[in-house]
C-alpha cells in the first residue's frame, strides 16, 4: 500500500481538478493521497468526496509559502480541521496579498511593452490563489511568450522585470497555525532550497516531519534526509508534487509512499489535535 501526500489541482497552480485528481490516483493504484494547493484548502471538500467514490484514503492538506533567514520555504499542513476560522482567515489574507500580486505583476509587465491583462490572468487562474505559473499560461495563450519556462526566464523569476515578491509569514508562525488548526506540519521538498541550517530552530518551533521523498530528490537526497528526519525524530513523508500537465508529464505515481508513513502521521495528528483541542 502506498500514499502520494503531495498533489496539487486548479485550486492553486494545477491543471486537474480534484476529481481529475482522483481518478489518475486510482490508475496508479494509491491507497492514500494528500490534496496540498498553496495557501488554500478549497479544493478539499470535493477531493475528499471523489476519495469516498474511488475508495482512496482522503488526506486534507495546504502547502503554505513560509520564509525563514530570508529563504523560501514551503510548509505542508496534514490532517488540519479545513474549516478552523483561524486558519481560513489566514488563508483568505494570503489569497488577497497573491491576487494584489498579480495586478502588480501585470503592470510590470505593461511597463515593460508587454500587453498583458490583469483580467486575462484571473478568469485563466479561476481561484483564489493564483500566482506565476498562471501569469505564465496567460502569456503563452496571449501569444506572448512561446512556453512556460520562457515566461519564466524573461518575466517572472527574482531580478526578472515583472518579478514581485510575496509576503511570506514566518516558519514557526507557519507550524503554530497548522498545529492551531488540529494538523501536522512537515517541511516540503528540502532537497529544493537546501537550508538545512533552518532545521534545529524549525524542530525548535514544533516541527512533525520533513518530506524525504520528492520528485526532485535524488536517492542520495533522500538518504540525506532521512537521517535527518532519523536525528531529530521527524516523521518522514512524500510526494510527488504534481501539477497536472502545467509542467509536461504530470508527475503522481512517480513517488510512492509506504503506508506505514500514513499511520504515523495519523497518530500525530491524534495528538495534535488534543493538544489543540486544550489550548
Ligand atoms: P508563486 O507561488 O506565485 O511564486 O509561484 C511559484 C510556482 O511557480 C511554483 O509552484 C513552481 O512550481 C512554479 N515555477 C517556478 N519556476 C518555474 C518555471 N521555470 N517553469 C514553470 N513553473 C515554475
Ligand atoms: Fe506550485
Ligand atoms: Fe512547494
Ligand atoms: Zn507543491
Amino acid at each position: 500500500m502506498f500514499a502520494d501526500l503531495h498533489l496539487h489541482t486548479q485550486f492553486s497552480d494545477g491543471t486537474y481538478s480534484p476529481e481529475e485528481m482522483v481518478t489518475e490516483a486510482r490508475r496508479h493504484d494509491l491507497a492514500a493521497l494528500a490534496l496540498t494547493d498553496h495557501d488554500t484548502v478549497e479544493g478539499c471538500p470535493r477531493a475528499a468526496l471523489a476519495c469516498q467514490s474511488a475508495g482512496i484514503e482522503f488526506i486534507p492538506g495546504t502547502e503554505l509559502t513560509a520564509e525563514q533567514a530570508d529563504k523560501e520555504l514551503h510548509i505542508l499542513g496534514y490532517l488540519i480541521d479545513v474549516h478552523n476560522p483561524r486558519l481560513l482567515t489566514e488563508l483568505a489574507r494570503f489569497q488577497t496579498v497573491r491576487q494584489n500580486r498579480i495586478r502588480e505583476m501585470v503592470t510590470l509587465l505593461n511597463q515593460a511593452q508587454v500587453p498583458l491583462k490583469a483580467d486575462a490572468v484571473f478568469a485563466l487562474a479561476n481561484c483564489r490563489a493564483p500566482g506565476r505559473p498562471h501569469v505564465a499560461r496567460a502569456l503563452v495563450q496571449a501569444g506572448l511568450c512561446s512556453s512556460l519556462d520562457q515566461a519564466f526566464e524573461r518575466f517572472l523569476k527574482k531580478n526578472r522585470p515583472a518579478w514581485v515578491p510575496k509576503f511570506k509569514m514566518s516558519a514557526s508562525a507557519a507550524i503554530e497555525l497548522i498545529h492551531h488548526a488540529g494538523g501536522v506540519a512537515v517541511m516540503a521538498h528540502p532537497g529544493l532550497t537546501r537550508s538545512d541550517e533552518v532545521i534545529p530552530g524549525m524542530v525548535e518551533a514544533g516541527l512533525d516531519g520533513i518530506e524525504c521523498f520528492h520528485t526532485k530528490h535524488s536517492t542520495a537526497t533522500a538518504e540525506h534526509y532521512l537521517e535527518i528526519a532519523d536525528r531529530f525524530h521527524l516523521l518522514v513523508t512524500g510526494g510527488s508534487d504534481c501539477h497536472g500537465l502545467s509542467k509536461g508529464k504530470p508527475l503522481i505515481g512517480t513517488v510512492k509512499l509506504p503506508y506505514q508513513h500514513v499511520e504515523k502521521l495519523k497518530l500525530r495528528a491524534e495528538e495534535r489535535k488534543a493538544a489543540a483541542a486544550r489550548s
